[in-house]
């Protein structure tokens, strides 16, 4: 979501003149996009303000200047604090007022702080996407209700919402218009969405997704990041009745066990997670499983790390894993059962080995499968290519530069833990 954020950023100020540069010492202004989900990420902010502050004080050697902001979420929890910490920061503001970019700028001011959360919508001033891509985002949600008691998002995003269905498809044709054939819907609890079409009748995700499939060109539709409690049968129904929404879903489950699934708040069992995989699974039986995991959540025991580990080796294709970060403000930080770091390091490796066992043996059991396949760039290798499988697997393969944004049918050919290989299908005339 922080990219998508970030190129509606570009868009606001390319009216303005701006363009995008990758070399830091050729920029005037430099807005750092941030994000608060654990203490590791948060840091990176401040070294990489260092860094910017160096650049800074070099532009200002030779008469200019480079004015720096903070944005995202990290900007929304600390305000003022960065301010103290950087006095070199000019303005700071957080996800949902960053559409007051072209204002603040035409403002001036060198000790700017928004970090509202103001009644419109930011959408409503975002301007048309342009973003040019084979594969694009688009946000379709924002901001979360649940409150798990490890997460900072309800107080950095906000409250739920979900954009009007409108909105959302004219900006999809748009980047089809554009030439993108693959669109990931994002929010922060995606399958919540329940947006307001112009009849005034309330649509979910999977009634979005059916009308977004209509739009002539646009051939995959993903979505991303579920939540277990908002997987309805409608949405599981979704992966068999609508052809582009591919057979990938990820779902984060964050434990295996029923006692620190209630102390994070989840509010839900793991035989009900079990229960929602069971069904996708008989509907859809290639579906690739993706999840999130914590590892050493506070009073997080051996058990309950073992039944993590047993609910990825029974369940699981693939997923991210973290050691759990405490977040101020949050209700799990304070508590006294914390795990000591080398707790946790352990059990997020044995985690990490487990979960790059099940990718290998689903790449490899992948192995002389025909997959449609979007090539996305071009690989380091000569003539190689990446693309993307149905399934999200990065796939390599020799091709030629024409195959770029096109969706080729491969021949896998073999499968490592993090990757696939293929090679083109070549036609086998008949007589
Ligand atoms: N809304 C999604 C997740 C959004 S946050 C959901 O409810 O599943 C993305 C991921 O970051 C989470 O799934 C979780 O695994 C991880 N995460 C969030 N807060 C964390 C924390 N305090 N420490 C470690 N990992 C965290
Ligand atoms: Fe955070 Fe997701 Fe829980 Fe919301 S549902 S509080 S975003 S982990």
């Amino acid at each position: 979501m922080n990219v998508y954020d970030s190129e509606k950023m570009v868009e606001l100020l390319k009216p303005l003149g701006y363009s995008t540069t990758e070399n830091p010492k050729e920029a005037d202004l430099a807005i750092l996009n941030t994000c608060h989900i654990r203490d590791k990420a948060e840091q990176k902010v401040f070294s990489d303000l260092g860094r910017l502050r160096i650049h800074q004080k070099a532009a200002q050697k030779l008469g200019k200047d480079l004015v720096i902001a903070v944005a995202g979420c990290v900007a929304q929890a600390a305000g003022e604090e960065i301010l103290r910490q950087a006095p070199y920061v000019s303005m700071v503001f957080g996800p949902q007022t960053y559409h007051r970019l072209p204002e603040y700028l035409a403002r001036n001011t060198n000790h700017l702080v928004d970090i509202d959360f103001p009644v419109e919508s930011k959408f409503d001033f975002l301007l048309k996407p342009d973003a040019h891509k084979v594969s694009a985002f688009l946000s379709i949600q924002e901001g979360c209700d649940k409150f798990c008691t490890f997460c900072c998002v309800p107080y950095t995003r906000g409250a739920e919402y979900s954009r009007p269905v409108k909105a959302i498809i004219d900006e999809a044709k748009i980047l089809v218009d554009q030439g993108a054939i693959e669109i990931t819907l994002l929010g922060q609890n995606v399958n919540a969405y329940h947006g307001e079409n112009t009849d005034g009748a309330i649509w979910g995700l999977a009634r979005l997704m059916e009308g977004l499939a209509k739009i002539n060109g646009l051939k995959r539709i993903r979505y991303t990041t579920s939540h277990p409690r908002d997987m309805d049968d409608a949405l599981i129904q979704a992966h068999v009745d609508i052809p582009q929404v591919m057979p990938y879903l990820h779902l984060p489950v964050q434990s295996g066990s029923n006692p620190v699934l209630k102390a994070m708040n989840r509010k839900h069992t793991i035989e009900a997670y079990h229960e929602i995989i069971n069904k996708i699974r008989k509907k859809r039986p290639d579906i690739l499983v993706s999840s999130d995991f914590i590892a050493g959540f506070p009073g997080e025991t051996d058990d309950d790390h073992r039944q993590t580990v047993q609910l990825i080796l029974d369940y699981i294709d693939t997923g991210y894993s973290f050691c759990y970060s405490p977040r101020p403000g949050t209700p799990a930080a304070i508590a006294d059962n914390q795990i000591p770091e080398e707790v946790k390091k352990v059990r997020l490796y044995e985690i990490q080995e487990v979960l790059l066992h099940k990718q290998l043996q689903r790449n490899q059991a992948d192995v002389g499968k025909i997959m449609p396949v979007l090539v996305e760039k071009v690989g380091k290798k000569q003539n190689q290519f990446v693309g993307k499988s149905p399934y999200l697997q990065s796939v390599y393969f020799q091709g030629q530069l024409r195959l770029l944004g096109n969706i080729v049918d491969l021949k896998i050919t073999a499968g490592q833990a993090n990757t696939l290989e293929g090679e083109i299908v070549t036609m086998v005339k008949a007589g």
